[in-house]
């Protein structure tokens, strides 16, 4: 059983840490390593310095998470969800319905 199934542009919610319960769109998988970044969760703010490029303040920065921490978004029913292969596709197990059709 394949059980890595996130993907990029996926919308998914984070299981635990100080994010717990956020959502954010996945903006970069490393799936051998088992780590995901996701949008707007697990981010730390970093101060910086104002340079030649850039004036100068936070910037937030968007840490790996490890992929067993979050959980995909069913965007059909809007649920975290397991999903199911369903002919090769990846399906909601709580609607039924395809994961990927959906933009
Ligand atoms: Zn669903």
């Amino acid at each position: 059983m394949q059980k890595r199934k996130i993907k990029k542009g996926d919308t998914v919610i984070a299981l635990s840490g100080k994010d717990k319960g956020k959502k954010g769109k996945v903006i970069e998988v490393w799936p051998k390593e088992g780590r995901v970044i996701v949008e707007r969760v697990n981010v730390a703010k970093k101060h910086q310095r104002p340079s030649r490029n850039f004036q100068g303040g936070i910037i937030e920065k968007a840490l790996p998470l490890n992929i067993s921490k979050i959980m995909l978004v069913c965007p059909r029913c809007s649920e975290p969800a397991r999903v199911k292969s369903k002919d090769g596709a990846r399906a909601c197990v709580r609607c039924g319905e395809a994961v990927d059709k959906v933009k």
